[in-house]
């Protein structure tokens, strides 16, 4: 069917308004309601009433002059212009160029005109406003794209960044809802933003083969998601080339849907009627395919809503100005989180050169004291003598090893977060050994207890990190009982986790040291000249949250200390560890 122009006809001669109207009528390419007029005054108040797509107007009217007539019709009455076609007599030719000076958009002869050459002027006049009229709409709508974009990247931090576009879409399409789906490395995501504050919680589980767009291909993904809602999806196809039709409010062809607005569980969720969704592709470091990253989603469900080409590509340019400030905001957020290791890393060599200078002065003070006296005094010296020196000599030596090697330790635990490797361990077997070792290094003063109770089996753990847990734990509780007396060392083994309890009857922790005690370089009031570098804490306690385990500590000084540490027996991929066998 045939688009049905306005067309009004302003010429004191009812002969010739005749004639036009004859001539248009027979035009088989558009159909028009022709209005008439027969004088300036009746012209202008038709222009008033009716909405007129096109005027042929006569240069010469009874009451005004044609070019005044069209002054008033351009300037006075309406906003935007309408196109008039102007017609002259032989031999006024010039007054022709004047009104097309004005901005008309054409003049004819009368005594020239033929069927074919009105019918033409006046489908070329038409078209040529449609365009002016789209070319008016797109630079109205690259206007407020700039802003919105300026709006969306004014700020660097990611929520503020998607909540602004949140409200900006909705502002700009007049829509119910809008969310930003964000995907997850692995196969959910979930909603970050919405402009619906219930939503902003809601998971959802369709991404079917979305992370692999473009490694699989589009058929599998088709048919993926008619397994998921029962319908059949909109093929994947990206948003743009969208036709532009001016006047014809054409439906969208092709959007990226994605199964999404397809999914039954999130038409459930929203409700929702009509879904506009577009990518929100990042740029991949010079890679030529974007990094998907979410999805931006306009919601319609209050009535009937057909998505227009022009919704979809403003949606399309929002989600590309989205895009870069999303981009930004994880840029900075990997600067200020590098700055943030430096700056730790900074406070981590501080603290080593503070310890090194306090730490290694006394050592190597009693080394170089040791060490002079044998070679200045041996001859002087009896066997037993040298035997004690050479021994400081040796102990020193070794605790200034291990504290290099703790802090090599915290550092790689603390900055470099090592990978945790678990494997199945026997803990009985494990512990047995780990005792037995400690054993023969304390002397008879101390009474070493191994209890071991419940089910032990099925435990998985990083066989290194757990002997750096329980060799500093049972260390300090040797160390710290400095008048001997009974260390229990006790594990019980539960469904889905594996306890154990350090129990001495030491010089216990001031209650005021207890709290910063797990943090490095940090130590007890009352250690006196007891020696050690406040690493072992720190240590264990990193160890055991690799397990994603748990730690505490319970002391009274004077009667002792209780560390507990509780590991879970899943392993790591989420995959429960047979514990029955
Ligand atoms: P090292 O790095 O050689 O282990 P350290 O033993 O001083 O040195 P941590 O093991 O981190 O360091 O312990 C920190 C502090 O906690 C100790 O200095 C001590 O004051 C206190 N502490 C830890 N365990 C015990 C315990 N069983 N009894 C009493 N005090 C303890
Ligand atoms: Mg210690």
């Amino acid at each position: 069917m045939l688009d049905t122009w306005t067309l009004l006809i302003i010429d004191d001669c009812a002969a010739d308004r005749k004639i036009y109207r004859r001539y248009l009528l027979k035009d088989p390419h558009q159909s028009y309601q022709i209005l008439e007029a027969d004088c300036a005054e009746e012209g202008l108040a038709l222009c008033q009433k009716v909405r007129c797509d096109v005027i042929l107007l006569d240069f010469c009217l009874p009451d005004m002059s044609g070019l005044e007539l069209f002054d008033r019709i351009q300037q006075e009455i309406f906003k935007t212009s309408i196109p008039v076609i102007m017609l002259t007599g032989r031999g006024d030719e010039e007054i022709a160029v004047q009104v097309m000076k004005r901005g008309a958009l054409d003049y004819l002869v009368k005594q020239n005109l033929t069927q074919d050459v009105l019918q033409l002027a006046v489908r070329n006049a038409i078209k040529q406003s449609c365009l002016q009229a789209q070319l008016i709409k797109t630079q109205e709508r690259q206007r407020l794209i700039a802003t919105t974009a300026l709006r969306i990247r004014q700020s660097l931090n990611l929520e503020q960044i998607l909540n602004t576009a949140v409200a900006e879409v909705q502002q700009l399409l007049k829509c119910d809802r809008v969310m930003v789906y964000q995907f997850a490395p692995d196969t959910n995501g979930k909603i970050v933003a919405s402009s619906v504050e219930s939503y902003r919680t809601v998971a959802l589980c369709d991404r079917v083969g979305i992370g692999e767009q473009g490694s699989r291909g589009a058929e599998e993904q088709r048919s993926r998601e008619e397994v998921a809602v029962g319908v059949s999806p909109v093929p994947l196809r990206p948003c743009a080339p969208l036709p532009l039709v001016p006047n014809s409010p054409s439906p969208i062809p092709y959007i990226y849907e994605l199964g999404l607005c397809n999914c039954v569980s999130l038409k459930e969720q929203f409700n929702t009627k009509a879904n506009l969704v577009v990518p929100i592709n990042l740029s991949n470091n010079g890679n030529p395919t974007p990094k998907l990253w979410g999805l931006l989603i306009a919601h319609h469900n209050s009535g009937e809503r057909h998505w227009q080409t022009d919704d979809a590509e403003m949606l399309n340019e929002v989600s590309v100005q989205l895009a870069i400030a999303i981009q930004q905001a994880e840029l900075l957020a990997q600067t200020q989180a590098a700055l943030a290791k430096e700056k730790q890393l900074n406070v981590f060599k501080s603290q080593i050169i503070t310890t090194v200078s306090h730490e290694y002065r006394t050592p190597l003070t009693s080394i170089l004291a040791a060490a002079s006296t044998l070679v200045k005094h041996r001859q002087q010296l009896d066997e037993s003598k040298q035997q004690r020196f050479l021994g400081i000599i040796e102990q020193k030596a070794r605790y200034m090893s291990k504290l290099v090697d703790n802090m090599l330790l915290v550092n790689q635990l603390e900055l470099e977060k090592p990978k945790f490797k678990p494997i199945s361990v026997n803990l009985l077997q494990f512990f047995s050994d780990l005792v037995e070792q400690e054993r023969e290094t304390v002397g008879d003063r101390h009474e070493l207890i191994f209890k071991i109770t419940g089910n032990h089996h099925g435990f998985w753990g990083d066989r290194g990190l757990l002997q750096q847990i329980f060799i500093n734990l049972m260390s300090n509780a040797i160390k710290y009982s400095p008048d001997g007396g009974s260390i229990e060392f006790h594990l019980i083994g539960k469904e889905s986790e594996a306890i154990f309890y350090i129990k001495d009857r030491g010089i216990g922790i001031p209650m005021a040291d207890q709290e910063n005690l797990f943090q490095s370089f940090s130590r007890g009031s009352n250690v006196d000249t007891i020696p050690g570098t406040g690493l072992g804490l720190a240590i264990a306690k990193a160890c055991v949250e690799l397990h994603s385990g748990n730690i505490t500590l319970s002391s009274e000084v004077g009667q002792g200390t209780k560390v507990t540490v509780s590991l879970p027996k899943i392993c790591p991929t989420g995959q429960l560890s047979p514990s029955s066998t």
